[in-house]
């Protein structure tokens, strides 16, 4: 099956004819997205995701690499083939929704009918109508057919936008941040819809966010930019678990992480010694996810195990709603000073959970360390 979007090798610089400046907004970009799936792209800001979506719906023509679309070739530097915006079949959630306020709700929903941009070859104004229900029911908003836009809430605008955008049976759906007007109470509530409304649909889609929570949400495929290159692509959960880089393993969670000396192939604490199962010697970076942490009273008898261990001082206990945080802090002879966070469950009856000033053991299973190279690039397992 060919896939919804595809980007192989593509490079765009702005102004290229009149810069002779060697900066490319993006370069070699390569990546795929399978029909019906949600991609998100997240990266921060000026890191090229912009551009990514304005090649994509053909408002840029790239210097270099292929676009396809369903199968069809949309650019091709060396074959000379460029399909204009309105011919790809594309639609676009703008940020600010860009609804007409002239407009009714359900007039908004069918301009988007007009015969020149549309899949979904709407012969009568029977037809249109039907169409307009149809959308206005699968983001729920029949009731407000006959209101203006701006009437509504961010949300609700939101969702005209988006059945405006679907109403035409699109390709492929590109949204440009498009939870950033809203307040964060509502944003958690329009996002959560907009994913059933994206997987009703089954229309696949790109979503453009910097917020990671949001990107991990939305996200059957997550793909991570930065300075115009990607530097992952995955499933949430494996780029979570195993990030390529070090900044990437803070972009998506709290992690924490202290430099070692590893000889031969183990770290050394003063409780003990673990084998880190990676390439490379001498100067890391080892790092662990707080979640990840158990924790035992001082006096406790640790068995002898192949954990990473620490002794370290409780100094703050916080209750967070979802999870304890636990601030601990040490000074280790050979992993020098240490400061660490472990998250809890909050109504975790089988798990110890200490009070500021208690003398703990920190204990990481070893399968859960993460080794990255003190340019913070993920060290090889080995
Ligand atoms: P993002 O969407 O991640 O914020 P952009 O794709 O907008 O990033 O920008 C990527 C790079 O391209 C940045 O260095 C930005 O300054 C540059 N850029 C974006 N738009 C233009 C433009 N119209 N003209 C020149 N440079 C641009």
């Amino acid at each position: 099956m060919h896939a919804a979007l595809e980007f192989v090798g593509v490079s765009h610089q702005y102004d290229a004819r009149k810069t002779s400046s060697d900066h490319y907004a993006v370069s070699n970009i390569s990546f795929a997205i399978a029909p019906g799936q949600v991609a998100c792209l997240l990266g921060p800001s000026g890191s090229g995701k912009s551009t990514i979506v304005r090649c994509a719906a053909g408002f840029e023509l790239p210097q270099a690499g292929q676009i396809t679309i369903g199968g069809t070739l949309m650019y091709a530097a060396e074959q000379a083939v460029f399909v204009p915006p309105h011919r790809r079949k594309i639609g676009v959630v703008f940020q600010d929704y860009a609804l007409f306020p002239h407009l009714t709700v359900a007039q908004n929903i069918a301009f988007g009918l007009h015969p020149k941009h549309s899949q979904f070859t709407a012969s009568t104004a029977e037809d249109v109508r039907a169409r307009v229900a149809a959308m206005l029911e699968l983001v729920g908003l029949g009731k407000f057919a006959d209101k203006s836009p701006f009437e509504l809430s961010g949300g609700q605008q939101q969702r005209v936008a988006l059945a405006r955008t679907l109403a035409p049976a699109p390709q492929f759906l590109l949204l440009d941040e498009p939870f950033s007007g809203l307040d964060p109470q509502n944003r958690a509530r329009v996002r959560d819809r907009t994913l059933h409304i994206l997987q009703l649909a089954g229309t696949a889609c790109l979503i453009i966010t910097h917020q990671p929570a949001e990107a991990m949400y939305m996200a059957d495929q997550l793909i991570v930019i930065d300075n115009g290159q990607i530097v992952q692509d995955d499933v949430a959960a494996g780029i979570y678990n195993a990030p390529h880089t070090l900044q990437v393993a803070n972009l998506l969670g709290e992690i924490n992480s202290f430099p070692t000396t590893m000889t031969n192939g183990c770290c050394q604490t003063e409780s003990g010694q673990v084998r880190i199962r990676s390439s490379g010697n001498g100067e890391i970076t080892i790092a662990f996810r707080p979640e990840n942490v158990r924790l035992v009273p001082a006096t406790q008898d640790a068995e002898p195990n192949d954990m990473l261990r620490f002794r370290l001082s409780v100094l703050i206990v916080r209750h967070v709603g979802s999870h304890v945080v636990v601030h601990l802090g040490g000074d280790d002879p050979h992993c020098g000073e240490l400061h660490f966070h472990a998250h809890l469950p909050a109504r975790g009856d089988a798990v110890f959970l200490p009070e500021a000033g208690d003398e703990v053991l920190l204990m990481v299973e070893q399968r859960d360390l993460l080794a990255f190279s003190q340019q913070g690039y993920a060290l090889k397992s080995t």
